[in-house]
């Protein structure tokens, strides 16, 4: 991996190690699948990326039920 480090807590001024690899924009939202939108995470930042796709997700999918 050519950044082996979690970019968000890079972004944060922060040094953490990637322990994840995960897509910048998601799939679902139309993000490339190949390594230019690819990033490593920590394990704490990719759960609050995760958490927090899934709540958006979750309110574009409900169609009303
Ligand atoms: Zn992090």
């Amino acid at each position: 991996m050519r950044d082996p480090l979690c970019a968000e807590c890079t972004r944060l001024g922060r040094v953490s190690l990637a322990t994840q690899r995960d897509h910048i924009v998601p799939l679902a939202e139309g993000g490339a699948d190949d390594h230019t939108n690819e990033q490593g995470l920590c394990d704490d930042c990719h759960r609050e990326k995760s958490l927090a796709e899934a709540l958006t997700g979750r309110r574009r999918a409900g169609g009303g039920g």
